[in-house]
């Protein structure tokens, strides 16, 4: 496995500049402020829509690679916000969240700002790439369900870094698959992923590329962005795991091209049906089996299919239940909203 890039100095405190700014769902003005700042400054074109999503495109390409990340944290603001840079043998250096008057964990926020950060980079790596910055994931993709749709027009494929860890990448996002396991997308990004020693490939819930690829029918990937224990105050970040995303993403273009890459509604499955329910039902918390039943509601209100009104989506998000997170890390696993904190073991 390809490890141990060293981050440069300047790099690692622009990662330290992003994971200080304090950042919630619905409150996200200050990550919002900083970033149209940065892309003034660096004379990228890009615009800001009414919900508050930025867009950017650096260069002229038919078919753009388009990197992702979302602007909101699950932590409350707390302007007293600090990184404290740490290293251990284990992990090199690792960054996490203090409350400065007083020396408490305080949530970094590394989901998202770790992909805000690798966007950024990426933007000013690569001649030419879009990147998109999404309000409120946390609370149901608020955001990029009003993705432009002008935007991603010529948009060849979009890589969101938003899965946690170092290792871990999704395999499906709302049991659709980001792209199609046996398609030439899949046979050029295979052994890059491998090589960067990702090994968890997930079933998560969702995060913004499953509106992408929903919308728009363009393979995706959500890559591990270096965060570990999301959604908990004592989260933190491996800075070589960012890099590591950094040298993957940079890779995965040089070999995808700026080519279109499609992942047609017809090339979906839902296998994943039955993991979730495996995994849900072998776990003891579900008594109210609340979450089939949103999963299932979903599926009636017809998310899923062609023709959907954007708007209309909107509503699926609406009951208290459904709006959760869960990502996985080893074997723990953590639910976001409605529920505390979960130890469980699932067989995926
Ligand atoms: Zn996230």
């Amino acid at each position: 496995m390809i490890k141990n890039q060293n981050m440069t100095e300047n790099k690692l405190n622009r990662l330290k500049e992003i994971l200080s700014i304090p950042t919630h769902s619905r409150n996200e003005k200050l990550m919002i402020e900083y970033l149209q700042k940065v892309l003034t400054e660096k004379g990228y074109e890009h615009y800001t829509d009414v919900h508050g999503n930025i867009y950017v495109t650096k260069g002229v390409s038919e078919n753009y690679p388009c990197f992702i990340a979302h602007t909101d944290t699950v932590h409350t603001v707390n302007m007293n916000l600090e990184v404290l840079q740490e290293e251990s043998i284990k992990d090199g250096v690792t960054l996490r969240g203090v409350d400065k008057t007083n020396g408490r964990p305080l949530g970094i926020g590394g989901d998202d700002k770790c992909g805000v950060y690798l966007v950024l980079e990426m933007l000013d790596t690569l001649e030419n790439v879009k990147g998109a910055f999404f309000v409120s994931e946390e609370i149901g993709c608020k955001g990029s369900q009003h993705a432009d749709r002008e935007f991603f027009s010529n948009v060849g494929y979009a890589i969101q870094y938003d899965s946690p860890g170092g290792d871990s990448m999704s395999l499906t996002l709302m049991g659709r698959f980001l792209y199609n396991q046996k398609s030439e997308f899949a046979n050029k990004v295979k052994g890059l992923i491998v090589e960067h020693g990702i090994t968890d490939f997930a079933y998560h819930p969702y995060t913004d590329v499953w509106q992408i690829m929903e919308k728009f029918n363009i393979a995706c990937l959500n890559l591990a962005a270096g965060y570990y224990r999301y959604h908990t105050e004592n989260e933190y970040v491996v800075v070589d795991d960012v890099q590591n995303g950094y040298e993957l993403g940079l890779k995965l273009v040089a070999e995808l091209g700026e080519n279109k890459y499609e992942n047609l509604k017809e090339s979906k499955t839902y296998q994943s049906y039955g993991y979730w329910n495996n995994g849900y039902n072998n776990g003891n918390y579900y008594s109210n089996n609340g979450y089939n039943r949103n999963y299932s509601t979903t599926k009636n209100n017809g998310l899923l299919t062609e023709g959907k009104k954007e708007d209309d989506q909107d509503d699926i998000f609406n009951s208290g239940e459904y709006v959760f997170n869960e990502r996985r890390e080893g074997n723990r696993t953590y639910y976001h909203g409605g529920y505390d904190l979960y130890d469980e073991d699932f067989d995926w």
